[in-house]
């Protein structure tokens, strides 16, 4: 197979007309991989995201083809999915005021363009879910805020709009599923593509704690910081080590990493019903 891309955290096979998405351990922040992995979350980002996949099918179509057809040496991480043409915007939706969003709305009282009220802290929750798309910045440099008209300027009006609408819709959706084991969703981010019948598809991931934020419901708060299910553990650690943000990564000690894997296992627990085995 054909390497195509190696991203961050996965790599990208071509296999034929269809891609094999690989996810590895490797956990990234600020855009910066770390050099110490995070055992299991490589399957455990792609049986969650599979698991969404099932869920939302009937919201909309996907890219999965297959699960398990898939080299034996990628099994239970990789996913055979339609290659699709991405839409060159990243997708996402927030329902409550957090990270960049923040900060945004801080600065200007909007976040993406998007008018919000007066007087919103940290975590928030926000009057309804808004669309607060971003670039897809190419390797090595960040992603941007866009406003939604910037969106029209490279995709128009009418993508744009239904772009808007599933991102919001899938939130909706996810958020309201998490709600009933726990969980709430503060954010997330997806990708769409033009399927080679024309069909507008989710590809990439899907509700992962690498693509959203998951906070538990029970001890939430607005105010303050939420306990995380995603990478914002290793970011206060990482952060909190001393670190620029901007050259090589610390090691991050064994018992940050137990705890950053005891997250993920639990958000996986709690949103499937599964146990991880
Ligand atoms: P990073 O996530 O590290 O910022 P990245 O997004 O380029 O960088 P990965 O997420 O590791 O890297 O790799 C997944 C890549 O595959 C992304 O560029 C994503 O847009 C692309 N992709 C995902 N699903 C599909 C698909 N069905 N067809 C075509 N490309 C896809
Ligand atoms: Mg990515």
């Amino acid at each position: 197979m054909e390497l195509l891309h190696s991203g961050k955290v996965r790599d990208v096979y071509a296999d034929g007309d269809d891609l094999i998405l690989v996810a590895s351990d490797r956990i990234s922040i600020y855009d910066v991989v770390l050099p110490t992995p995070i055992p299991d979350k490589g399957k455990l980002l792609t049986a969650l995201s599979l698991w969404w996949f099932g869920q939302l099918a009937d919201l909309v179509p996907n890219h999965v083809i297959s699960a398990t057809d898939v080299p034996a040496e990628f099994a239970g991480r990789a996913i055979r999915c339609r290659r699709l043409d991405m839409v060159p915007v990243e997708c996402v939706a927030r329902g409550y005021l957090t990270g960049g969003g923040l900060k945004e709305y801080q600065a200007t009282g909007k976040v993406s363009g998007v008018e919000l009220p007066r007087g919103l802290v940290e975590a928030s929750i926000l009057p309804e879910p808004i669309f607060t798309p971003s670039t897809k910045a190419p390797v090595g440099e960040h992603d941007e805020p866009i406003t939604f008209a910037e969106v029209v300027d490279k995709v128009g009006g009418e993508i744009a709009e239904r772009l808007r609408q599933i991102t919001i819709d899938v939130y909706r959706r996810g958020a309201e599923l998490a709600a009933d084991r726990g969980i709430l969703v503060a954010d997330t981010k997806i990708e769409l593509g033009w399927a080679a019948d024309g069909t507008l598809t989710i590809g990439d991931e899907l509700l992962t704690s690498d693509s959203s934020r998951f906070w538990p419901a029970e001890s939430y708060q607005p105010g303050r910081a939420q306990f995380s299910y995603d990478k914002q553990y290793v970011r206060d650690w990482a952060t909190g080590s001393g670190w620029d943000k901007q050259g090589p990564a610390p090691e991050v000690p064994a018992e940050v990493v137990e705890a950053t894997r005891a997250r993920y296992v639990d958000v996986y627990e709690k949103l499937t019903g599964d146990r991880w085995a």
